[in-house]
């Protein structure tokens, strides 16, 4: 068959994406390598994605806000300030309050299945109500070939498809992306990320720790309390070698609280695992090109993020939001979606928007892991000062609140 586009990959950034140009006179092609069944009822995954309040403006004009809400009444969890501390027993913390920013909150958490559930539920109803979406499913792209007019996949079973424009959606480890040879740097950080949901004595009010201790870095995310049980709840991230990460997940749930408990110095009383745990190397990545011939990378596979500044997701929608601006912007003047200046004109408005964020996230992960005593001081004085500074605080603030 032959579309306009060919969405590779239906993660949240290529189902965004295939939701918000849907509906607009173009035929699309999503690929996806895991059956629909997975699509439709997809498996927790430890993850709870803070969005900011630009990210939230997006889902909602996407549909998927409602949709999320739908499924779970208290998955939408609002993050009202964020602290920032260095070392252990340390007193001091860094905060940034929601009064920096005209609005009730920083930002948003949501679980990432909620947003992968309702992005392929939008999708798919938006494709039912305008006969303009395709699905292939349960089967990798083998192949990918590109040209000036157009390009070509062809799937695990043989069957060819083609597009005048392919979206490379598919991850961080991009195959799409290879294939046409853009390269990219790779940072790997050699530490390991554990995520799970935890339930715990104090309540968090709703406010978001990021600590830097020695040897570990920790990260309270706060979720509305569980509604069976009115429970506090909260998602913990703990980033530690890996070997270390290993040891935790071998621990029985009541050994993994106590764990957990301590190294949380017992801040929120007594934790207990709510939820499976999931782990996750961290390697950043970024490719020397977002676009080639043909070709467009959205999502993790235009840029993958540390999670430590938690904008890996944020950034894919805010790379929806620009090509699909660009997109059907031609598509209504009748011109060519797979244009060289309109890709060279994409890949510049997002490197624009994500590279600086990119490399200070990697300056902020080295720094905040090493364990030299003057990496540590040197953290600390960076904090106190930011402290003190009202004009950082409010950048920070303001770019998570979007005002
Ligand atoms: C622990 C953790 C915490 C995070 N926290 C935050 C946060 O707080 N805020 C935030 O904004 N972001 C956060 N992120 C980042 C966020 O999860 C990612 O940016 C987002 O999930 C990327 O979505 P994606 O659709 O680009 O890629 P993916 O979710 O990786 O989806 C890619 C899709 O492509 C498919 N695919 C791959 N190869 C092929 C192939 N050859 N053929 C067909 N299909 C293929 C895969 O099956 C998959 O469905 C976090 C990430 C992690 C790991």
């Amino acid at each position: 068959m032959s579309f306009d586009l060919l969405i590779l990959g239906a993660g949240p950034a290529g189902l965004c994406l295939a939701r918000a140009l849907s509906g607009r006179g173009l035929s699309i092609g999503v690929v996806e390598q895991q059956p629909l069944e997975a699509l439709s009822a997809p498996a927790f995954d430890g993850r709870e994605i803070a969005l900011t309040q630009r990210s939230a403006e997006t889902l909602r004009r996407l549909g998927l806000w409602e949709r999320i809400g739908q499924l779970d009444d208290a998955a939408l969890s609002p993050l009202r300030d964020a602290q920032v501390m260095n070392g252990p027993f340390s007193p001091f913390a860094l905060r940034i309050g929601h009064e920096l920013t005209r609005r009730e909150e920083l930002g948003w958490l949501v679980s990432n299945h909620l947003i992968r559930r309702a992005a392929f539920d939008e999708a798919q109803a938006s494709g039912r109500a305008h006969g303009d979406l395709h699905w292939f499913t349960g089967q990798p792209v083998a192949q990918v070939r590109v040209h000036p007019n157009g390009a070509r996949i062809q799937l695990a079973d043989g069957s060819q498809q083609q597009a005048r424009l392919l979206i490379a959606a598919d991850s961080r480890f991009s195959s799409t992306r290879r294939a046409v040879g853009i390269g990219a740097s790779q940072h790997d950080f050699g530490r390991t990320m554990l995520v799970c949901q935890m339930t715990h004595a104090i309540d968090h009010a709703h406010v978001a720790w990021e600590w830097f201790g020695h040897g570990q870095t920790l990260a309270l995310l706060p979720m509305n309390d569980d509604p069976a049980t009115g429970a506090h709840r909260a998602s913990a991230v703990l980033t530690l070698p890996h070997q270390e990460i290993e040891a935790l997940l071998a621990l029985d749930d009541a050994a993994f609280g106590e764990d957990v408990t301590r190294r949380f110095e017992q801040r929120l009383g007594a934790m207990h695992l709510a939820s499976t745990r999931h782990a996750y190397p961290l390697v950043g990545v970024y490719p020397h090109q977002l676009v080639a011939e043909r070709l467009a990378c959205v999502g993790d596979a235009a840029v993958g993020m540390h999670p430590v500044t938690a904008h890996g997701f944020n950034f894919g929608l805010l790379g929806v939001e620009t090509l699909s601006g660009l997109l059907l912007d031609a598509h209504a003047r009748g011109q060519d979606i797979g244009a060289p200046a309109l890709l060279a004109r994409y890949q510049r408005q997002h490197r624009l928007a994500t590279r600086p964020l990119y490399e200070l996230t990697r300056l902020i992960a080295e720094l905040y892991t090493a364990e030299s005593p003057p990496a540590r001081l040197l953290r600390e004085a960076a904090l106190r000062v930011a402290e003190r500074v009202k004009p950082f605080k409010r950048l920070v603030a303001g770019s998570l609140a979007g005002t």
